[in-house]
Parts: C-alpha cells; structure tokens; sequence
C-alpha cells in the first residue's frame, strides 16, 4: 500500500510549493522509492484548459492529453514518474462526478453534502491515483493557501485520509513564511504561527514545516518555531531562496529531510547522495563556461508563468551546452509597432511560442521573417510553427495573403487549417488534439539528426494544421516536410534548407524536457545559437 504525503501551504501564495513537493519527491525517489504527485486545485474549473494564461499560467499537458496545472511540469522535470490525468483534480472535477451521480439516482434518496459526498469524491480520487501508480509514495500537493475557503474540503479530506489509512501511512507537510524585517533586521515567525494555528482548527498537525525565508534560520528561531507551532526542531526545514530551484532538493537532502519522512514511515531505503544531480543539473546552471541571448517573442511576457516549461527546457538546453542562456522577453504586439531589427539586435537565436487568437501574430510572423532572412537560429512551436509556414508562404512563396483560418476564416489562402476531426467540435474544454501522438522523421534532416531515431512521440494541444494543398509549392521554394504524423498524413515538423537553424514543430516538445535530459530540439537550438553567437553579423 501506498504513503501519503499532504503538502498544504501557508500565510501566502506562490510560496512554491509545487517545487517543494518535486523537491521531496526527487529525494525520496532518489532512495529507491516509485514516488507520484498529485495536484488538487481548488477552482470550479474542470481543468485549466479553457482559462486565459494571465489568469493561470501555461497548461501543462500530460502523454494521455490532459491539460493540467503547471505544477505537474515541475513533479515531470524533478521525478521520473509519467502523469496522468488522475494526478490533477479540482474542485470542477469533483463536483461534475458527484452531480452526476446525484441525477442517476446513485444515492438513493440521501441529502448531498460537501462532507461526506465531496470528501469521499476527493480521497476516492487521492487513493486512485496510489493504486493506478503503483507507487509507493503518493505525494498531494494542495492548492491555494490555509484559510481559503475553496481549499476547506481538500483540507478536510486530508484530515481524514490519516483516519483512513492509519497514522504512520499518512504525513502532513506544511510549507510556511518566514518573512524578514529589515528595519528591525528580525526574522519573524508569527505568519508560522498563525498559519499552523489555523490548520490545527481543521484537524491537522503538521509533523514537519517547510519554511521559505531569505536568511538562514537560526537555532533560536528553530527553537521557537518548534515550540509555538509544536513540530519538532529537527522537522523545521529551511528552505532558503535558491539560485536555481534544482539546489532546492540538495538543500532538504542537507536537513535529512528524506530521513525524517522515512522515519515516519517506517521506512527503510538504500543510501544515496544526489551526486549525479549536484555535478550535471545544479553545478551546470551555477557555473557556465558561455552565455548567450535568445529572444522569446510571445504574447504573455509579463508573466513568468506562462511559458514555464519553455524557460526551463531552454535551461536545460543551456546545461546541455554549458551555456547560461538570457532571455530577452520581446512581446509580439508591442513588436508589431517597433523596429524589428533594433529589438532583435544581438540575440544569437529566436524562439516563437504557442498561443491562441491573432493578436500579436503579426509581430511573430516579422520576427520569424527576420531569423530566416539574416540566418539566426529559430526554433518555432506550435503556433510558432503556424507562424512560420504563414511567413514564408507570404513572403517566399508570394502568396501575399496566406493566413491561418483561426485569423481568417473565409481566406484565399488558407495555408494552415482547422483540423479535420475538429469541424464538428462545439464545446471548447479539453476537445483539442490532445496528448502524444507519433511522428516519423525523414531521414537526412536537421529533425532526424538532432533525434537520432526515426519515430518520436510528442504531445500536442491544437486545432488548427498545415494545409497540406500548399506542400508541393512550399517544398519547392525550399520548407522541408521532415516530421509527419503518419496516420494522418498530418505535418508535424518543418525545417528550412538553407538556413543554419530553421526548425518548428505543431507539438510541444518543452513539456518532455529535463534537466538531466535536455529536449533534443532545444539542445540543438541552443548548440546553434551558441555558434551563431560566435560570429559576427550584418543585418539584412
Ligand atoms: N492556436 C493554434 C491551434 O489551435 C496553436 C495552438 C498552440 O500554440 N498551442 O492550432
């Protein structure tokens, strides 16, 4: 049977607590142990698909097409667990199977109540995720903050699930704030108190606290979060801010925090140090040999979130090459009104996300016009891809119109499509292509080399296609068709012959991107921008 390990969070939001449960995650796995997390997410959506990224950040998406909390990037990029759609539930979810039920009759005539009803839904849900992972450790993170109403019934849950499952089967970890006061050069341990008093109100004790805090916390300050908030001093772990948050792990295993949850759980695993990833992940991104530019020309810019996975898989491309890679955040619509080349000036590669609606679109399409023209090294996903094809159908091809039917419905030139199966969709959540779908490379590209295989998997969440009536002439005019889905016929992947780096794809690679194991294409991308960085250029 399954652990369980709660992990709540206190005083205030963005605390990092999805990070902090991959960390725990990765030190236990570290020891031996099959280790999943889950996420629950207290809003009414049923997922965060049909949400706009300012709202939530990017939708993660996992290999059997859910669309999820970014949070489940991190759990992918720190653990090597594969997620599902069981492993992000929400309050949506929840309610959705409980109506359901309640209108087939299924209760037999019984009042419908969020105890026991949505309780019973929320453990059902937690326990499935520990029989269908087989894992030995199920790790729950809860959304939102102690004290917020809509997390009340996780927290309720949670309080139970120990009654359940018996007391050293279930463990609560408390992730808190220890803020620092400049004026009174104090770290203040109040917000601790009240969080973990507020918790105890629901029923739960935590047995270990997680404290985020600026400074090192001293053994007094150990000594009277310990007292006041009755954990003990060994289980008070810090967890100070971090260069990079793949040292957190490092910084918990240091506390023997992986010793106090084993213990817990009466536990016994192999020994282990975490040295592969202290010399290949931590000490690469703290000490790299070069440094380079690469501008991201998107939409939503002024939120670090929305393209989580892209800046850690460029991260992780930089480890790969020992490269720190700075990113210029250039957004698409401002693009439109500037100069393209003085925006653009210096960057030794550029990268075009995935997006919905045509806002911005056309700042994208001049930036990707000025990759092509002047060689520099471009990496192009999903919409990216879209914006690529419609660029050089424009102006390569001369078809001076050419558009994306999601911009314009009724164009002449069509050169990227609505998807057969999606003519008849209504509903707008989770009805995309969704998930992992199988590519086949053709031999001798830039795509075949940098995957050294000839069939990949990778996950998408799209509508709309390359119009495959264009191929003939854009092949022509030198676009390479290098990755198709081959049920389909649908085009996955195209490059540009003549250009050092030209490479975009309908899928989203960045969700299959490591630390440890850099994405292919990002690896290559960067290796290129890192040569074209060497040289120097004259813009066209
Ligand atoms: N809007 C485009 C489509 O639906 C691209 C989607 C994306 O970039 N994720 O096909």
């Amino acid at each position: 049977m399954a652990k369980y390990i709660f992990v709540t969070g206190g005083v205030i939001s963005s605390l990092g607590k999805g990070i902090a449960s991959a960390s725990i995650g990765k030190i236990l796995e570290s020891r031996g142990l099959k280790v999943t997390i889950m996420k629950c997410d207290p809003y009414l959506n049923v997922d965060p698909g049909t949400m706009n990224p300012f709202q939530h950040g990017e939708v993660y998406v996992t290999e059997d097409g859910a669309e999820t909390d970014l949070d489940l990037g991190h759990y992918e990029r720190f653990i090597h667990a594969k997620l599902t759609k069981f492993n992000n539930i929400t309050t949506g979810q929840v309610y959705n199977t409980v109506i359901n039920r309640e209108r087939r009759g299924d209760y037999l005539g019984k009042t419908i109540q969020v105890i026991p009803h949505i309780t019973d839904e929320i453990k059902n849900r937690i326990k499935k995720v520990g029989q269908v992972s087989a894992a030995d450790i199920v790790i729950v993170e809860v959304g939102g903050t102690v004290g917020d109403i809509e997390s009340l019934p996780y927290l309720e849950a949670a309080r139970q699930f120990r009654l359940d499952m018996g007391y050293d089967n279930v463990l609560y970890i408390h992730l808190t704030l220890v803020p620092y006061i400049k004026a009174a050069d104090e770290l203040k341990t109040k917000p601790s108190q009240h969080s973990v008093g507020t918790l105890r109100e629901i029923g739960i004790q935590p047995d270990i606290l997680i404290c985020r805090t600026e400074k090192p916390l001293s053994d007094a300050i150990k000594e009277k979060i310990s007292l006041f908030c009755n954990v003990r001093k060994e289980a008070v772990i810090e967890c100070k801010d971090a260069q990079t948050i793949y040292q957190i792990p490092l910084d918990f295993k240091f506390q023997i925090l992986d010793e106090i949850i084993l213990g817990h759980f009466h536990l016994i695993c192999k020994f282990s140090q975490l040295e592969d990833w202290e010399k290949n992940v931590v000490n690469k991104v703290l000490s790299p040999k070069e440094r380079i530019t690469i501008a991201l020309v998107g939409k939503y810019m002024s939120l670090q979130d929305a393209y989580k996975s892209i800046y850690e898989s460029l991260i992780h491309a930089g480890i790969a090459n020992d490269t720190k890679v700075e990113i210029r955040k250039i957004d698409s619509e401002e693009l439109q009104k500037q100069d393209v080349k003085k925006a653009l000036d210096g960057v030794s590669g550029i990268l075009v996300p995935g997006g919905f609606g045509y806002r911005g679109i056309e700042g994208k399409i001049s930036a990707i016009k000025f990759a092509r023209e002047n060689n520099i090294p471009f990496l192009g996903l999903c919409l990216g891809m879209q914006c690529a094809v419609i660029e050089f159908s424009r102006n390569v091809c001369g078809l001076k119109d050419a558009n994306s039917t999601e911009f314009k419905p009724n164009n002449k030139n069509p050169v990227i499509g609505l998807l057969e199966e999606q003519q008849k969709v209504k509903n707008l959540g989770g009805t995309m292509r969704l998930g992992a779908y199988p590519c086949r490379l053709l031999k001798g590209t830039l795509a075949s080399k940098l995957y050294r295989k000839s069939l990949i998997e990778e996950r998408h969440r799209h509508r709309y296609e390359f119009n495959n009536k264009y191929r003939g002439l854009l092949e022509k005019k030198g676009m390479v068709f290098c990755g198709i889905y081959p049920k389909g016929n649908l085009v996955e992947i195209i490059e540009l012959k003549k250009h050092p780096f030209f490479v975009a794809v309908q899928f989203h690679p960045e969700f299959k991107s490591k630390p440890d194991q850099a994405h292919p294409l990002f690896r290559g991308f960067i290796k290129a921008a890192l040569d074209k960085s060497k040289v120097k250029v004259e813009y066209k």
